[in-house]
């Protein structure tokens, strides 16, 4: 009761999203009569019944021998849900296999508009049809009751004919929705929701299990409509993705991301503007020893490490290095270049390629797997996100020897942190570009390519492309030693 609710506290690292779906009670839409007519049931409705073994008509307590089952009730329609529910077409069969095994001669029309079935369950479709399932196409057009039935008008489009019928039991295929309170409890855990109220992935192919909010995991029906099967799998992809998290204890003692020296913030606000998850926040303070009223009241930026997805953006933009990734400073990104350009000049040209670690990564393991070939002069280096990548690191990797530089990225809307990391990448190489061709080297030596996870082809022409313009672009005035005065002002 409400009397014995108590709200408590606990301290938690991480939170699982794994309160499944609802269906869809379409009590408002007039035509189905559901809520009025107790022999007007849901698919889940009628599961029930079938698994207490007590089929029988809900107004008398009746037999059950003819059914009518109406597809699509509230999905595939801009009212309610717009896209399909995946699942309902399967239930819909499942349940006519479980009459048919209880009510042999049970007859049963199925009213639909398509017949969406994945993977295997083609094959029980086919068991259902060969068993006497009658599938119609078509839309019903309304339900009533006369003298103690259930009258059903329905239109069917292939025989382009109106029909009535007097089934005992209507059963709708209702909408698979999130629960209730999914979307209210998103402003307190910080995750995302999409148009449908599900919960947003943090990035379909590669981070299906995280949310917007690190430390919130979201598996199984919550997410979309799942079969049992996809949960699991979902569930298990979400355990494992915490015991990476909490194998220090606690999120806490494994926290990669950014920190910030608030000593050489400048309060510039850059990170916080186009930070993908809105991380750091612009807090204001007070600087006792400024005398001008106007200056006193100054922004500084606050960084929570433990709500950051270390992208690297933040760093890249920030102007005086006052964020940067825990895990690869600038020192360490430009040492890394310098290492990885050993050896490299005019007689031997080499492309230096910045790629991502969670897109294109998979691109080059499938040119590795597939044993494709591309130039030797190729070296890479791996960043959390493309926009990790700053116009300082570009310019210093030709400043270590690269003759060319390339980012491998992912395509325009297909960030893996749900941002625009891809975005700011392309604007760093585009200034880049602009600098280089200003001080009289050739912009053409900077480039970005953008590839889905897996198009190895893409990576290989993108790489090749660099080769060919490292050799006919020549030797760079680094190479040359005539660099001079640009050299002298980027130290
Ligand atoms: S699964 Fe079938 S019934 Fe459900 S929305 Fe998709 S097409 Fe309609
Ligand atoms: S590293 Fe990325 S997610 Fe973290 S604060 Fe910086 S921009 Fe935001
Ligand atoms: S980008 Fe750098 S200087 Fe600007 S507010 Fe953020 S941390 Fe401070």
């Amino acid at each position: 009761t409400e009397d014995d609710e108590e709200e408590k506290s606990i301290e938690t690292s991480a939170i699982v999203m794994a309160t499944g779906f609802k269906e869809f009670k379409p009590t408002m839409i007039d035509e189905y009569r559901y809520g009025k007519n107790p022999d007007v049931l849901t698919q889940f409705e009628l599961s029930c019944m079938l698994s207490e073994g007590t089929l029988a008509r809900p107004s008398d307590g009746g037999e059950v021998k003819d059914i009518v089952m109406v597809q699509c009730v509230g999905s595939r329609d801009e009212e309610y849900k717009r896209d399909c529910s995946k699942l309902c077409c399967t239930f819909a069969i499942d349940n006519s296999l479980s009459i048919i095994e209880r009510v042999p001669d049970a007859k049963i029309r199925i009213i639909y508009m398509d017949i969406r079935v994945p993977f295997e369950h083609e094959m029980i479709y086919k068991e259902s049809r060969d068993k006497g399932v009658d599938y119609i196409r078509g839309r019903i057009s309304r339900i009533w009751e006369k003298d103690g039935k259930t009258h059903v008008q329905f239109y069917d489009s292939l025989l382009n004919q109106y029909f009535e019928i007097t089934p005992d039991l209507v059963v709708l295929s209702s909408a698979i929705l999130p629960p209730d309170g999914t979307r209210e409890l998103s402003e307190t855990l910080g995750y995302l929701i999409e148009d449908d109220g599900h919960i947003k992935e943090l990035y379909g192919k590669l981070r299906r299990t995280e949310t917007r909010r690190r430390g919130v995991i979201a598996v199984g029906g919550v997410t979309r409509p799942q079969f049992v099967f996809e949960a699991v799998t979902d569930a298990q992809a979400g355990a494992l993705m915490l015991h990476t998290e909490l194998q220090g204890g606690s999120i806490e003692g494994v926290a990669r991301g950014a920190v910030l020296d608030v000593d050489d913030c400048v309060g510039c606000s850059l990170c916080a503007q186009q930070c993908p998850r809105g991380v750091p926040l612009m807090i204001e303070q007070t600087d006792k020893e400024e005398e001008d009223e106007e200056q006193k009241f100054i922004f500084i930026a606050s960084i929570d490490t433990l709500l950051c997805h270390a992208c690297g953006v933040c760093q890249s933009l920030c102007p005086t290095g006052a964020t940067q990734l825990n895990f690869l400073s600038n020192d360490q990104l430009w040492s890394e270049i310098e290492a990885t350009l050993e050896g490299a000049g005019p007689d031997y040209p080499i492309t230096l390629c910045f790629y991502c670690e969670e897109c294109s990564v998979s691109t080059i393991d499938i040119v590795g797997t597939r044993k494709m070939n591309y130039p030797a002069s190729t070296r890479l280096i791996p960043v959390p996100c493309a926009g990790r990548v700053s116009i300082i690191d570009i310019l210093k990797a030709l400043e270590s020897g690269a003759s060319t530089v390339m980012i491998a990225a992912c395509e325009t809307d297909r960030c893996h942190i749900g941002g625009t990391g891809n975005e700011i990448a392309q604007v760093q190489v585009d200034v880049a570009r602009e600098i280089l061709t200003a001080i009289g080297w050739n912009g053409e030596r900077v480039d970005m390519f953008r590839m889905f996870s897996a198009e190895p082809e893409r990576f290989t022409t993108a790489i090749n492309e660099m080769v060919k313009r490292s050799k006919e672009l020549g030797p760079t005035p680094v190479h040359k030693g005539t660099s001079g005065k640009w050299m002298e002002a980027s130290k």
